[in-house]
């Protein structure tokens, strides 16, 4: 996870006192620039994970007073981590801020509804809350309709005048003639992009795109029994799409937390007691950790170290249906290191009293019958 030491203004190219459309319109000037589909400097997609960073610190006003008095260690302490880092591709990192639709038509306008891009986001829970299931809220960056030009890219009380590239017609025709005959290229039209029309004005709030970047707080049910790894898709929540189109989904990516005191297996948990040599001896009530409440369990005499009971469903519940996992717990005997005078007397004495019937046990005999019958 890459963390750049560049300074974020420097960046972005931007002064410290820059205003917020500053900052936006500095990321969105960049971001056309270092687009995969534009840009063939090989060094683009560090770049634009660089400029991405910078971005989500000074975009928002709590990162960027942080960032401001405490630079780069500031927001580490804080526990900053850039929301792209563990994005894929650049093209993920494009889509998550502007869905797949970017720079597809700048200041245009386009004619046909499209959907808007998936936007990706990520959220850590403990083992307890997977149990148990949590609502979370996740913060996403999503684009959403422009309110000053209602979506129209148009800066208000403006129109849209013909591109005087294809005079209207959104392709641009080129004839050739070789021995073969003549032949007509016909191409979209690279001024307007298809449309034949462009914007006479673009809307000074979102440069003609229609939508802007607006950080949200997504409420996420995350269902008891989730296993980490697992995304979570919330229908409707992710880009707005264009001229109508149907918003994209936001896909939230659930991480478990690993919790001490359990090993996961599926949908069984691993854990351990530590018991005494003398109540493994003698037999006690255990206390077990378990999720949803510790559980007491009798342990019976001459419980032998390394020795798993299985606790039928005290597991983790399965992701869907009502069945729970296993609990497997167990058996840690310590042997005394420490003994008092009286201790060790008290041991010595025991020792003299002892004899191969005090360890005998009826697994035993079984396990030696065994033995010998598969040996004769
Ligand atoms: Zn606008
Ligand atoms: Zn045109």
């Amino acid at each position: 996870m890459a963390t750049t030491e560049r300074d974020y203004y420097e960046l972005l190219g931007l002064s410290r006192s820059a205003t917020d459309t500053e900052i936006k319109r500095a990321f969105r000037a960049l971001a056309r620039e270092l687009h995969p589909d534009v840009s063939e400097a090989p060094d683009a997609e560090q770049r634009f994970r660089a400029v991405a960073e910078a971005y989500e610190v000074l975009s928002d006003p709590d990162r960027r007073a942080t960032y401001d008095r405490f630079g780069h260690a500031g927001l580490r302490r804080g526990g900053f981590q850039p929301t792209f880092a563990d994005f894929g591709t650049l093209a993920d990192v494009f889509a998550a801020f502007f869905g797949d639709e970017f720079l597809r038509g700048g200041a245009t306008t386009r004619q046909r509804s499209t959907r808007g891009g998936d936007v990706q986001a990520l959220v850590e829970i403990d083992l307890e809350d997977a149990f148990s299931g949590v609502s979370v809220t996740v913060p996403v960056d999503v684009a959403v309709a422009c309110e000053r030009c209602g979506a129209s890219g148009s800066e208000p009380g403006t129109g849209r005048r013909t591109c005087s590239t294809c005079a209207g017609t959104g392709m641009l025709r080129r004839v050739s003639r070789n021995v073969f005959g003549e032949f007509v290229h016909q191409s979209t039209c690279p001024e307007c992009g298809g449309p034949g029309q462009m914007l006479e004005a673009p809307c000074t709030e979102c440069g003609g795109e229609g939508r802007v970047v607006q950080r949200r707080q997504l409420e996420v049910e995350v269902p008891a029994g989730i296993h980490d790894g697992q995304r979570i898709r919330i229908r409707g929540e992710g880009h707005s799409g264009f001229q109508g189109g149907d918003r994209g989904d936001a896909f939230v990516l659930v991480r478990v937390r690993s919790d001490p005191r359990f090993v996961r297996d599926g949908d069984d948990l691993h854990t351990a007691v530590h018991l005494t040599m003398t109540d493994a001896a003698l037999g006690t009530t255990a206390r077990v950790p378990a999720l949803g409440g510790d559980l007491d369990l009798k342990v019976s005499p001459g419980t032998q170290p390394g020795v798993v009971r299985v606790v039928r469903g005290q597991g983790m519940p399965a992701l869907h249906g009502s069945r729970r996992g296993d609990l497997y717990v167990r058996m840690d005997v310590a042997v005394p290191t420490h003994v008092t005078d009286e201790q060790r007397r008290l041991l010595e004495e025991f020792r003299q009293h002892d004899g191969p019937e005090t360890y005998a046990s009826d697994d035993d005999e079984g396990f030696f019958r065994r033995l010998r019958s598969a040996l004769r």
